[in-house]
């Protein structure tokens, strides 16, 4: 069989690239080398419950046009993320605002919250933040920076905060109104059947073939059953280093282990994500899948999260956009720039911290150069 394109990793950037070239009269073969489809957005049922199997995925943009283009593919909900935080025995509002700011200083008023954060910061002598620790302890001051940053930041990327990049922290929405909505987009929610299933339409009518490594392929020509296959193109959504043979050095990625359970009780922590921002705790986060859907069931399924470091044989997750590692995918760029028929994209294959809504404009950014 011969396509037009061959996909590699049938994530979201695969997903919307292999929908996109169909409309456009493309024949495209998929292949994951997962025995899924979906990616990191995969969920699955358990329990009746939409487990989110690689971390929690909450879709949020503030791009109208792309919330109406993922609406094509699922319904969503009305899920509004509000993690909180436990810092020893103390449970606080995520993000950064007036209920942590309260519950924190014993205060009530936006002015009283601001006093304090300015305070805090004056003897800092931070004039532009270098990192992230200057970024934080600049924007919300040494409690906050210590209690609900400091611990989790060491913990999520293994590193000290003055060795991270300023914009991880930005991520996070601050604000002195009693919102605890995670997120400022004007678009949120949760599909109601699950993620995978936006993945499952995008990609219908279009050849996929899960459980199929690419660098086999690409050596053989022949699928795992044997199959012939030719191409004329190649999106590749895998890691970047890993397509050069790692020639020019690894990138480093972090990634997490997830250590589920089923408890036989309705519900086990009253949120869909707690942050546990403690240095001592080993979990990062512990997740309560239901809540993403308001879930009823009987029983509920918790996730506990451990960040760790990437190696060989392990799934990568987050890319670690540091000063090292951001030059040295620099150099993999230009290599990409120069490799004949094949298109980078997605987290791993751009090497960057994307959120779903921006894998998507990506992706239809590169489609509408190739399919002009
Ligand atoms: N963060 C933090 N405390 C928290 C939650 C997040 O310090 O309780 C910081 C941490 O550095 C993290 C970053 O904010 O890496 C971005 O968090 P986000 O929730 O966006 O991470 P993701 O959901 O992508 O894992």
């Amino acid at each position: 069989m011969k396509y037009d394109y061959l996909i590699v990793g049938a994530g979201l950037f695969g997903a919307t690239f292999a929908y996109e070239a169909k409309n456009a009269g493309k024949k495209c073969l998929v292949i994951d080398k997962r025995n899924h489809i979906a990616g990191n957005i995969y969920t699955e049922k358990r329990e009746d419950i939409d487990v989110h199997v690689y971390g929690p995925h909450i879709f949020h943009t503030s791009n109208k046009e792309i919330w109406e283009y993922i609406n094509r593919f699922a319904e969503f909900n009305n899920y509004i993320n509000m993690p909180v935080a436990v810092y020893k025995d103390e449970l606080y509002n995520l993000p950064f605002n007036m209920n942590t700011f309260s519950k924190m200083w014993n205060i009530r008023t936006p002015k009283e919250a601001q006093d304090i954060i300015a305070s805090q910061v004056e003897g800092l002598g931070i004039t532009e933040p270098k990192n992230l620790e200057e970024q934080a302890l600049s924007l919300v001051g040494t409690d906050i920076y210590e209690k609900l940053i400091k611990g989790y930041t060491m913990k999520q990327w293994g590193r000290e905060c003055d060795k991270l990049p300023a914009f991880i922290i930005k991520r996070l929405p601050l604000r002195f109104t009693y919102n605890n909505n995670y997120f400022n987009d004007r678009y949120q929610g949760v599909p109601m059947e699950g993620f995978t299933a936006i993945v499952e339409n995008m990609l219908e009518g279009i050849d996929t073939v899960t459980g199929q490594d690419f660098f086999d392929l690409k050596e053989s020509g022949r699928l795992n059953d044997g199959a012939e296959v030719s191409w004329d193109k190649v999106v590749y959504t895998g890691m970047i280093d890993e397509y050069f043979g790692y020639s020019l050095g690894t990138l480093e990625y972090r990634s997490v282990r997830f250590e589920s359970e089923t408890l036989d009780m309705e519900n086990y922590q009253g949120n869909a994500i707690v942050n546990y921002t403690d240095g001592d705790v080993p979990y990062t986060r512990v997740i309560e899948h239901k809540h993403f859907n308001f879930g009823t069931q009987p029983k509920t399924i918790v996730t506990r999260e451990y960040s760790s470091e990437w190696q060989v044989g392990i799934d990568p997750y987050y890319p670690v956009n540091d000063e090292k590692n951001t030059a040295l995918y620099a150099k993999y760029a230009d290599l990409a720039a120069r490799e004949d028929g094949v298109i980078f994209g997605g987290r791993l294959g751009a090497y960057k911290y994307y959120d779903m809504d921006k894998v998507i404009e990506a992706a239809l950014e590169v489609c509408s150069r190739e399919f002009k």
